[in-house]
């Protein structure tokens, strides 16, 4: 992807060189505008064009942010919330320049209300320190991304990950917000009420709204009781078809399994190389179990006999943390064992999502464009969900290769959208799936852009992301 071919936001050098010298004069040295501190501040996880902030802002509480904000929309200047940056798609990008406002200094955990399963964090907590702090109440957030993100990043990019298909994505886990909306105002969206049917549903409109709408400066989140037994493993199958199969048999019967991936061939290869696991490089399962003792028994023993029924096994599983550890570390890290497959490359990671009954259709398809396009894409997923990543190996230095990919990840995100699902399951739109949106939403962009005029009439919250330029 060129720099051209991101939707372009007009700088605004005047009102840029008063806000520099506004923020300085608030927040001395928690403001910084050095060449390679400003370059972090802006995206660099894949191949999309780092466009780097004027400044970066390190805002301790929430009427710093209120001033930040009140400045940039004083001088009509883009604010960029930064969270810890592992965002996938451009989000972080300043393309008309701006105030970069990193949430790392708001990292407290506010309130842990054990007896209703709820905390109120900061926005700058990332998901390891809460499970961290959470220890000892007998209690954990479950979402994770494979990154150890920020809990601010992951409620505005509606974040996922392995654990989605028992406890839900951000959507169903932020209880309420406090933002900063671009007039400077704060907004609180809700209590801590279980649910509520009181007016417009704000805490969802923000979840997922990639900063484009308000700067998130608390979250009340739902925590889940560790459960008193896990069990888990590895069960491989002679093809993806019936892997993809058991996965789908296993949703369809209503097995509460808390974790279900999906693994192919090449991915295994890569896991067993950089984490040393001792399994065959033949696609795989990995299965998670949360519930009693005999629960996580039956659950195990029930989806070892789909899996038979499929071609799969044997299903090893294991209630020892020690050896699920290892396999869930595995499975984390599957993004950097991948790189090891292509030495030098970079890696472009997909993330589309289709209804459960489409999902071996999806992945067949997609295995066979890899095969026929050449390219070196393996493919890791929360099948349960029927979400699956695709992460495409290319030298970033070549055009042709980088013409390849898209064409690739294009056919993909339209393939994803045709069998009635998502080209995003929960990484977002940032920059990189603006061309997207339409395809998969039709008038509801048009709506979604009258919401950003009214709420952000002057495009200075996140400009650039999410909605096409015209
Ligand atoms: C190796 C790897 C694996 C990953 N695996 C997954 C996965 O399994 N599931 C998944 O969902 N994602 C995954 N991701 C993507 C990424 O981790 C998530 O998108 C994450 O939620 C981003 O959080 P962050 O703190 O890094 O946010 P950032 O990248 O800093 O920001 C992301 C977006 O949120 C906005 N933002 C940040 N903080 C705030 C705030 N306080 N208020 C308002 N807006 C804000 C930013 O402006 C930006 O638009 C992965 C990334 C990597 C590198």
């Amino acid at each position: 992807m060129a720099l051209s071919d991101l939707n372009p936001v007009e700088r605004n050098e005047e009102g840029i060189a008063a806000v520099l010298g506004i923020l300085k004069q608030q927040l001395g040295e928690r403001f910084q505008t050095g060449q390679a501190i400003r370059s972090q501040h802006a995206h660099t996880t894949t191949y999309i064009p780092t466009q780097a902030p004027d400044g970066v802002a390190f805002p301790e509480t929430t009427a710093e942010v209120q001033e930040i904000v009140r400045a940039c929309a004083a001088h009509r200047v883009p604010v960029i919330a930064f969270g810890v940056g592992s965002s996938l798609e451009g989000h972080t990008n300043a393309p008309g320049g701006g105030i970069s406002v990193d949430t790392s200094r708001m990292n407290r955990i506010l309130a842990v209300n054990p007896q209703d399963l709820d905390c109120t964090v900061e926005p700058g907590v990332t998901r390891e320190d809460l499970n961290r702090h959470l220890r000892d109440t007998g209690l954990f957030f479950p979402i994770d991304p494979g990154a150890n993100a920020s809990l601010g990043g992951m409620a505005a990019t509606r974040a996922s990950g392995t654990n989605a298909v028992r406890y839900g994505t951000m959507r169903e886990n932020v209880l309420s917000l406090t933002a900063v909306m671009a007039d400077g105002e704060t907004v609180t969206t809700g209590k801590r009420a279980k649910k509520s049917s009181a007016g417009y549903d704000l805490t969802r409109l923000l979840v997922g709204s990639e900063g484009t709408l308000g700067i998130i400066t608390a979250l009340t989140l739902r925590l889940q009781g560790i459960p008193q037994a896990i069990s888990g493993g590895v069960c491989p199958f002679p093809s993806v078809e019936a892997a993809c199969n058991a996965v789908i048999a296993t949703i369809q019967m209503g097995i509460p399994v808390a974790r279900i991936e999906l693994v192919n061939a090449l991915q295994m290869r890569a896991m067993k190389n950089y984490s040393k696991l001792d399994y065959p490089e033949s696609p795989c399962l990995f299965v998670e179990f949360h519930g009693s003792d005999a629960g996580v028994a039956e659950q195990a023993e029930t989806f070892g006999m789909i899996a038979e029924e499929n071609g799969g096994g044997p299903f090893l599983w294991t209630s020892v943390a020690e050896e699920r550890t290892k396999l869930w570390k595995a499975r984390h890290d599957a993004y950097w064992s991948s790189l090891t497959l292509r030495p030098g490359a970079k890696g472009l990671s997909t993330d589309v999502c289709v209804p459960i009954s489409r999902f071996a259709e999806c992945v067949l398809e997609t295995e066979a464009d890899i095969a026929e396009m050449g390219l070196i894409a393996p493919i890791v997923g929360h099948a349960g969900d029927g979400n699956f990543h695709v992460l495409v190996l290319m030298d970033v230095n070549d055009p042709k290769e980088i013409a390849l990919s898209e064409k690739f990840v294009a056919r993909l995100n339209m393939r994803a959208i045709a069998m009635d699902g998502t080209c995003t399951g929960e990484h977002g739109i940032g920059q990189g799936k603006i061309g997207f949106l339409r395809h998969e939403l039709g008038h509801g962009v048009d709506i979604m852009r009258t919401i950003k005029q009214a709420l952000d009439p002057l495009d200075i919250m996140n400009p650039g992301k999410i909605l096409p330029g015209n």
